[in-house]
């Protein structure tokens, strides 16, 4: 068995190290790209949302390299992703690729299902103890990515060269894919914070009158928010307008959720989403529909400067969400910008809507006071 999976942003490291601590022969696919999406593209109906489609360049890609099995998170409720395992078995089998697609789900709210599956992928060699380990180990570097990334995000606006934060960055995921142990881990969001400390020195105290930067919350369908392909760059581009970004998503506060149904909290929990979104919307409408709705009204208190949703076009939750967000840009006086993105969608469009975006928010009768900034953030522990 040659396990492979799709790409959702730096997903891979933690995947790759599951598989890898129980010598499981695994297949990272390349990174998404154009290529990637037009194989994918060309499979797929032309209705179907983004993320089915580089799934599925990402099965074609990898089986180039000998994949013969697909590890798939599952879903429930009004939304295609519960369907992906299946439409994509069906797909890849009638263009002629004999694939076995494994779906993670705990199936009608057990986790027995959830933990045949994961018996049956680590195979008779590895005990349950032996499994149990490999997960926590990595969960923990998921969370400690989640950090990094929250480093990053915290770092771009700070930094006066941006090319020496994206190599900070990618070279923390370099370190974080081939630790495979606790203390590397540690070591390596130590490493990143201790960097951007050292380069913060570097400039000195700013001056007087010095601008805090801008906040801006992202909200929306999880591929779209996880992936930087698929975002367009979103969260560099607008850490490169000086703006720093927040997330309604990191990777282990949605595992921990949906996957190991609240038994992990994840390095931001998800939990109070709902909760925050019940004045606007009290029903789940499948995917993160309620989540982003609950999220914004949660940047919104903490007095963002402003949000920006992304989800895939014909994303339905995503749709019904947006429907409900200029409620709560009314309520709250929060700018809200909605980004749909397709196969279509170009850099460029994107680009001249981030810059106005952040151009309207940095006009003077819009700023607000914000009572703290993510300083703290720039600390081990994370939030
Ligand atoms: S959340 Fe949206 S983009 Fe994701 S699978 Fe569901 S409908 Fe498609």
């Amino acid at each position: 068995m040659k396990v492979t999976f799709p790409h959702m942003g730096n997903a891979w490291i933690v995947i790759q190290t599951l598989f890898e601590s129980l010598n499981v022969e695994v297949v990272v696919p390349p990174s998404n790209s154009k290529q990637t999406l037009t194989m994918g593209t060309r499979l797929s109906p032309e209705s179907a949302c983004l993320p089915l489609k580089l799934n599925l360049g990402n099965y074609l890609e990898a089986a180039k390299e000998g994949a013969d099995t697909i590890v798939i998170t599952g879903g429930i409720g009004p939304c295609r992703f519960g369907y992906y395992g299946e439409v994509e078995r069906q797909i890849l089998r009638d263009a002629g690729y004999d694939y076995e697609v494994v779906t993670l789900e705990p199936p009608d709210g057990s986790l027995l299902g959830l933990a045949k599956r994961i018996r049956y992928l680590a195979g008779k060699d590895n005990s349950w103890a032996q499994i149990l380990k490999a997960l926590r180990f990595a969960y923990r570097k998921s969370v400690a990515m989640d950090r990094v990334e929250d480093l990053i995000h915290a770092a771009r606006p700070r930094l006066p060269i941006p090319m020496e934060t994206e190599k900070l960055y990618h070279d923390a995921k370099r370190r974080l894919a081939q630790t495979m142990s606790d203390k590397g881990v540690q070591d390596t969001v130590r490493w990143v914070q201790e960097n951007i400390r050292e380069r913060q020195e570097e400039l000195g105290t700013p001056p007087e009158g010095f601008q805090k930067p801008l906040r801006i919350g992202i909200v929306g369908e999880i591929y779209t928010i996880l992936d930087p392909y698929t975002s367009m760059g979103l969260e560099e581009e607008l850490g490169r307008l000086g703006v720093e970004v927040d997330r309604s998503i990191y990777l282990s506060g949605w595992v921990g959720n949906h996957v190991f149904q609240g038994l992990a909290p994840g390095y931001r929990s998800i939990k109070s989403y709902p909760s925050h979104a019940k004045p606007y919307l009290p029903h789940f409408v499948g995917g993160h529909g309620q989540e982003t709705v609950g999220a914004a009204v949660k940047f919104a208190q903490e007095g963002v400067n402003g949000i920006i949703q992304i989800f895939p076009l014909s994303c339905m939750p995503e749709i019904v969400a947006a429907s409900v967000l200029p409620k709560i840009q009314e309520a709250y006086k929060v700018p809200i910008m909605t980004l749909i993105v397709d196969e279509h969608t170009g850099q460029a469009g994107i680009q001249t809507r981030l810059e106005a975006f952040v151009d309207l928010l940095e006009r003077a009768d819009l700023q607000r006071g914000i009572g703290q900034t993510r300083g703290d953030v720039l600390s081990v522990e994370g939030r």
